[in-house]
Order: C-alpha cells, then sequence, then structure tokens
C-alpha cells in the first residue's frame, strides 16, 4: 500500500473509502477522535433502534414479550446467533448469544476439558487475557487438577508475540484442550486458526478460541477450519454496549454433548414448560445457554449486528488492514525518530494482525492521559502501550492523521510532562 503524509491524502483516502458512510449510523462524542473500540464500541443508531423496540415491548406486553415480541424474547438468543454467524462462518444453529465473555468460556472449558488418563493438560499462553487464566486455573481446580502441573503456558520470546511455532510444539501427548485467543489484546497479533486446528486435531487435542479481540473486524471461518469451540465479547468491535451479552459457538459434530453448566435455558424449549427434573438439552449450540436471556444487555447488540451484516465483515477487514497500515505508516514516517521515540508492537504482516495497533513509547502512560487531554480517546496498557484502534465503522482516515499530529504535538509540547506517573484504577 503506497500512503503519503498531509491532510489532503488522508481527506483522499476517506474519499475512496466505500464504508465512509456508516460513519453517520453511529454517534460520535463531540469534539473527540475515538480510538477505543477495541474496547468499548461506540453507539448506534441501529442499536439504539433495538433497544427502544425491546422497552416498548416490555411496556406494552409484559410477559407477552417472551411469546409475541417482534422477535419473540424466548428464543432471541438463538435468533442473534443465527444473525452472527455469517461474521464467523458457522450455519445459524452453531452460534448462540448468552452470558458474558469469561462465564462462557467457564461452560465451554467445563464441557470441553475432559482429562483422562495421561491427557490431563490445557495449552494457553502467557499473553491472553488474565481473565481467560484466571478460568483456567479455576476449571482445573474444580477437576481435582494442580494448576501448576495442568496449565502449560506457551512462553512468549520477545515479551510482546507467541510464536505459532511454540504453540504446536506444546501440543504433546499430554495436552487433552488448547484454549488461546485469536487476536493478542496488547499486541494486536492475530493467530492463523485454520494452522493451529488443523495441527491440534492430528494430535487429537480439542482446541478453543477467545475471539474477544476479533469478532466484527477479522472475518472467521470456524466450519471451515473446524473450530471446536469459540467465544467472544460482544461490546468491543461489535458495538454491543458496556457489558452486552457475549457469545458461543460449539461446532455440531458436539451437539447433543452435555453442557458443563446446564441450565434450563439451554433446554429443548419443545419441552423447557414441562418443567420437568431431567435436562434434555437442545440439539443445538442454544444447550450452552445456563439462565434466563438478559433482554435488556442483548436488544443493542441486534442493531449492532444488523449494521455490521450490512457493511459486510469483508469490506470491514479490507479497511481495517488498509487504516491500520496507514496508522503505522504515520508512526513510521512521523513518529519513530527522536524526540517522538515512538514504535509499533504489532505485526506488520497484514494476515498477523487484527484491529488495532499498539505504540509503544517508554513514557506510554502518561503521554496517554495528554492524548486524552486532547480529546482523543487510546487505552494504555502496561508496561509502555498505547492501544489505538481505528474502528472501520466509524473511524476516518483524516481522524488517523488526526492522531497522528496530536501525538506529535503532545511531544512538541512537553504536555505529558505536566501529567502525574501514578496510574488510576481505570485505564
Ligand atoms: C474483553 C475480554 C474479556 C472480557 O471478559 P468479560 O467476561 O466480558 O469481562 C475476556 N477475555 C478476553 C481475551 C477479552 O479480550
Amino acid at each position: 500500500m503506497q500512503f503519503s503524509l498531509g491532510e489532503a491524502f488522508a481527506l483522499h483516502l476517506d474519499s475512496e473509502d466505500p464504508l465512509a458512510a456508516f460513519r453517520q449510523r453511529f454517534y460520535h462524542i463531540p469534539g473527540v477522535i475515538y480510538m477505543d473500540g477495541n474496547s468499548l464500541g461506540l453507539m448506534s443508531k441501529d442499536s439504539e433502534t433495538t433497544l427502544r423496540r425491546l422497552i416498548d415491548e416490555w411496556r406494552t406486553m409484559g410477559i407477552g414479550g417472551w411469546g409475541n415480541a417482534e422477535i419473540p424474547w424466548i428464543t432471541y438468543a438463538e435468533s442473534l446467533g443465527a444473525l452472527e454467524a455469517p461474521l464467523v462462518g458457522s450455519e445459524p444453529d452453531e452460534v448462540v448469544v448468552c452470558g458474558g465473555t469469561t462465564i462462557n468460556m467457564h461452560t465451554l472449558i467445563a464441557t470441553f476439558y475432559e482429562p483422562r488418563g495421561d491427557r490431563r493438560k490445557i495449552l494457553a499462553d502467557e499473553l491472553n487475557f488474565p481473565s481467560d487464566l484466571y478460568a483456567l486455573v479455576a476449571q482445573i481446580r474444580l477437576r481435582g487438577g494442580d494448576p501448576d502441573e495442568d496449565l502449560v503456558l506457551v512462553r512468549s520470546r520477545d515479551g510482546n508475540l507467541i510464536e505459532e511455532d511454540d504453540i504446536v510444539e506444546a501440543m504433546t501427548d499430554e495436552v487433552a484442550l488448547v484454549l488461546i485467543p485469536s487476536v493478542y489484546y496488547r499486541s494486536g497479533q492475530l493467530l492463523d486458526m485454520a494452522r493451529l486446528t488443523e495441527r491440534a486435531h492430528e494430535r487429537g487435542i480439542t482446541i478453543g478460541f477467545d475471539c474477544s479481540h476479533s469478532v466484527g473486524v477479522v472475518p472467521h471461518r470456524f466450519d471451515d477450519w473446524g473450530v471446536d469451540f469459540a467465544f467472544w465479547c460482544n461490546y468491543k468491535y461489535m458495538n454491543g454496549g458496556p457489558g452486552a451479552t457475549g457469545s458461543i459457538y460449539v461446532n455440531r459434530r458436539y451437539f447433543g454433548k452435555m453442557p458443563g453448566l446446564a441450565g434450563w435455558f439451554g433446554n429443548n424449549r419443545a419441552t423447557m414448560f414441562d418443567m420437568d427434573t431431567e435436562f434434555d438439552p437442545a440439539k443445538t449450540a442454544a444447550a450452552w445457554q445456563i439462565g434466563t436471556t438478559t433482554m435488556l444487555s442483548t436488544a443493542p447488540l441486534e442493531g449492532a449486528i444488523r449494521v455490521t451484516n450490512e457493511a459486510g465483515i469483508e469490506s470491514i477487514r479490507k479497511k481495517s488492514v488498509k487504516i491500520t497500515a496507514y496508522l503505522m505508516y504515520l508512526v513510521d514516517r512521523l513518529l519513530a525518530d527522536p524526540p517522538y521515540r515512538f514504535s509499533v508492537c504489532t505485526p506488520r504482516e497484514p494476515e498477523r494482525r487484527g484491529g488495532h495497533v499498539g505504540v509503544v513509547h517508554e513514557d506510554a502512560w502518561r503521554v496517554n492521559e495528554a492524548l486524552k487531554a486532547r480529546g482523543v480517546v487510546p487505552d494504555f496498557r502496561p508496561p509502555n502501550i498505547i492501544r489505538l484502534a481505528p474502528v472501520p465503522l466509524y473511524v476516518s482516515y483524516k481522524d488517523v492523521w488526526d492522531v497522528a499530529q496530536h501525538l506529535k504535538a503532545v511531544i512538541d509540547e512537553g504536555e505529558h510532562e505536566k501529567f502525574s506517573r501514578d496510574r488510576g484504577v481505570v485505564t
């Protein structure tokens, strides 16, 4: 990709952007350039519409909404799963919208971690999101295992990236399950899920992915790849709202398998209200629901999925690759040399990165604070990374150009030096 410097070039890229019109489908915060959609996506007008519809249905139907709402609430989790399925390359009944990321991980590990004989280990990696590692340790303990023995963490060679070869090499006969992320939350590295699935299966190992940082910005082909299970967060690139309900994918070869954390919402709908004492799991991914659909946390996701499908995940990815490349180009050309000294920790190869760019600076915390004071919303991840997510649906090339100018001005003016080195509670 050939880029040039200057605002006019950024405006030219915007004029050629097939997704440019989607920007107007979102609410923007006045005076703010929002670069944190990998933590919490902005609100779309489509989400507002579906949330308002739910509020109206509740007001006018009461309990009747479970059966009579425009999309009946009783099967809303499955309906949204079917809507979301094209984003992950699955059939409609292999995805269900329920629970939260960490909760869903617990039920999936409780289902797919089947330690037997000498095959007792879970293979993960040291750079995954802490919640995932906490859950793995807890699940091993629940099975009476010893996390020091049974949890194997692939180490990073450079503290930043995980080598796929190292993951493959660690897939020994003692490994029962592999659980890794698709995209790393810090570096933005994207793993080759197809290759890792193939290698795991060759060795008789079950494999699942945490796709919190990839669904909505990277296309997935779970069925083609033969992935066993996956789960993800819907409040990041999916823009489902703060604390939005999460999603589960279960490959159909497991339909009928007993979910680890059974609950009545996973029951076959035909017999659910028989109130039988015996659990009769649905014969689809819907079986992995636990309790009643949290409608208020789920309704905004409907609009968000619709707007994402309308844009098309392939077009979103195409823009994402280009706009992240542009951002890295600007860091290289404008911000690498002294006195700026910014660098990029995200892989340069498009097939190895997700939707955000990690920008490294030795004083990253304070630069991040100074950026916020200038009306840019990035986020900071220790020890020295500023994450910038140019979300394709609502961030423009001009925004990225402006962010680079703000980074430059912070250093030119020494603005970061006015901030304390003490970190707040939420970063
Ligand atoms: C965002 C994220 C989570 C969040 O988990 P919650 O249960 O929604 O709080 C978990 N894992 C990964 C990898 C994430 O990126």
